[in-house]
């Protein structure tokens, strides 16, 4: 699920319209105010809140943008170039600040258009994006040392059948 769907975002833009009048309004009063002060405390009844709903709707809007799905794909890969071609969901959702399944969902989309490879190692999955894993990354066969290419589709030594691992030079 991709978090923060339409409503947050109409949410966000009424707030931010519903801000302008109120805006307006307070610093209507705050004019007001400068020839009598009684005023002042009414402009700050409309400056306030107008000001609080400005920022929250932008905050919000800014948010939102960060964790679109065109954002978090070029983050991701900027995160996977930084950690030699290797990511993981829980480094995904520590980076962005994303809940696992928003994380996990955006890896398993970039999987299914075949920008990485999948490795499961213990009881998490790697996903290794090709496009800029280091240019000397091979797979090799921990048993009996044969070497593949790594965008090799193969997991397992076809010598040995041992599970193949990707090695960085
Ligand atoms: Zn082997």
């Amino acid at each position: 699920m991709i978090e923060g769907g339409t409503m947050s975002r109409t949410g966000a833009i009424i707030a931010i319209i519903a801000s302008i009048p109120l805006l307006i309004l307070g610093g209507i009063f705050l004019i007001a105010a400068a020839s009598n002060p009684s005023r002042l405390l009414t402009s700050m009844f409309f400056l306030l809140p107008g000001a609080a709903l400005l920022i929250w709707g932008a905050t919000r809007l800014r948010r939102l943008a960060e964790i679109s799905p065109e954002a978090l794909e070029t983050g991701i890969v900027d995160l996977a170039r930084r950690l030699d071609g290797e990511v993981t969901v829980a480094q995904v959702q520590s980076e962005f600040r994303i809940s696992q399944d928003l994380a996990l969902s955006m890896l398993e989309r970039m999987h299914g258009q075949g920008n990485t490879l999948r490795e499961r190692r213990g009881d998490h999955d790697v996903y290794l994006f090709k496009s800029v894993m280091p240019a000397k990354a091979i797979k090799r066969c921990p048993y009996c040392g044969s070497e593949y290419a790594v965008r090799s589709a193969m997991r397992e030594c076809p010598n040995c059948g041992g599970a193949l691992e990707i090695v960085k030079e």
